[in-house]
This record gives structure tokens, sequence and C-alpha cells, in this order.
């Protein structure tokens, strides 16, 4: 199944690609995770991509999709994916198609801005491994700690507040005219994202049904 997650910055995307991973055994492939991976190795990508996240804003569809080409060549991507944060503009959308990837199912997780803002506040990523959790909604099992692989837990830079907001504007804008495009197409199944993540979880599994 190749499955694409929408939804507007930190509504719980990542957790719930997770989740189907978990579920489907094909891989969760999240761009901001692997931009953030590059700017921590130094990387020329990263260098290209370092200013625009910190603002808030999108990092160029020629980078992104560059990355995502790469990604989708190897091995693991066979039998499916599941893109979390990709693509997140018009143009991105139609290099999947030029690429002549069909996608399934594409799985919007809605979460009003006052919400997301919110939420983000309580965010949480391990430094080594880039897993996620919240203060609230997804705790380690110890405080501060990752529970993967032990790791410090910290904030994201582009979680403060003034960023979160500037990256709202920037997912209203390009990101979400993406629902028109694949509800056009027949692909789109909207799920109102939970306070409870299982609560969400059981509402995409049930979204990957029908
Ligand atoms: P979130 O879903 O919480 O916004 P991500 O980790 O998916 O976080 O993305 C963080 C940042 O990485 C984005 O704000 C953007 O700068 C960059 N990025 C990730 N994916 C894309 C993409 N498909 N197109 C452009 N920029 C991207
Ligand atoms: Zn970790």
């Amino acid at each position: 199944m190749k499955l694409i997650l929408l939804g507007a910055p930190g509504a719980g995307k990542g957790t719930q690609a997770e989740k189907i991973c978990d579920k489907l055994g094909i891989p969760a492939i999240s761009t901001g995770n692997i931009i953030r991976a590059a700017l921590k190795n130094g990387t020329e990508m990263g260098l290209k991509a370092k200013s625009y996240m910190e603002a808030g804003q999108l990092v160029p569809d020629e980078v992104v999709i560059g990355i995502i080409q790469e990604r989708l060549k190897e091995d693991d991507c066979k039998d499916g994916f599941i893109l979390d944060g990709f693509p997140r503009t018009i143009p991105q959308a139609q290099a999947l198609e030029d690429m002549g990837i069909i996608i399934d199912k594409v799985i919007d997780i809605e979460v009003p801005d006052e919400k997301i803002t919110a939420r983000m506040s309580g965010r949480r990523v391990c430094s080594k491994c880039a897993n996620s959790y919240h203060l609230i909604y997804k705790q380690p099992k110890v405080a501060g700690v990752c529970d993967a692989c032990g790791g410090e837990l910290i904030q994201r830079r582009d979680d403060a507040p003034e960023t979160v907001q500037a990256r709202l504007v920037e997912y209203h804008e390009m990101t979400e005219p993406l629902k028109d495009f694949y509800s056009k197409l027949g692909k789109l199944r909207i799920v109102e994202g939970q306070e409870e993540v299982k609560d969400t979880t059981r509402l995409v599994f049930a979204a990957l049904e029908d």
C-alpha cells in the first residue's frame, strides 16, 4: 500500500505513520527527519535546507523532490510506504505522478490551528534518533529520555511559537490545496485528530479500510 499522511505541522502525522508502519510493515518516510539528519551531518543538502527550516518555511521543491526520488528507490519501498510530510505542495504531488507512483490513499489528519499552537509547545524530540514525544499526550517512560535509544529529549527550534505560526501560514497556503487535489482523484480520507493518540489511530485504521 502506498499512503500519504497529510495534515498541519504538529497534527500527529509522524506518530500515526509509526502506527501504520507497525501494522502494515511498510516504511514510514519523513522528509522532515531526512532533512534534520542531513543538517546534523552537515551535508550540502542540509546546508541548503537550514535557513528555510529554521524560519518555518518550506524547503524548495527541487530539494525535497530529489530526496524522495532517492529514498523511494531503496529496496524497503518496493511493497509500499507511508509518506509523512511529503508532498507539501502541488508541484511535489505532481512530481510523484510524474514518477509513475500510484498512491492508494491520502489520510488527512485535521486539527484546528488553536490546538496545534497549544500542542506544539509540549512536543519533544530525541536528539539522537528523532523519535517524537509530548509532555502530555505521548510521554516517554522516563521524563526527558528517549524510550527507543536513551537519547536526550529536546525541543525542536522550529517548534518555537513564532515559527509555528509561520509554519501554519505555509500549511494553509501551500499544503492545504492538496486536499482538493487528492479529493478529485477520490483518494482523500479525512480523520479528525483526537486528544488521545490511540483514538486517532483507531480512526486512521478505519480510514485505511474504506
Ligand atoms: P511537521 O510535520 O511537524 O511540520 P516536519 O518534520 O515534517 O514537521 O517538517 C519540518 C520542516 O522540514 C518543515 O517546516 C520544512 O521546512 C521542511 N520540510 C519537510 N518536508 C518538506 C516538504 N515536503 N517540502 C518542503 N519542506 C519540507
Ligand atoms: Zn532516541
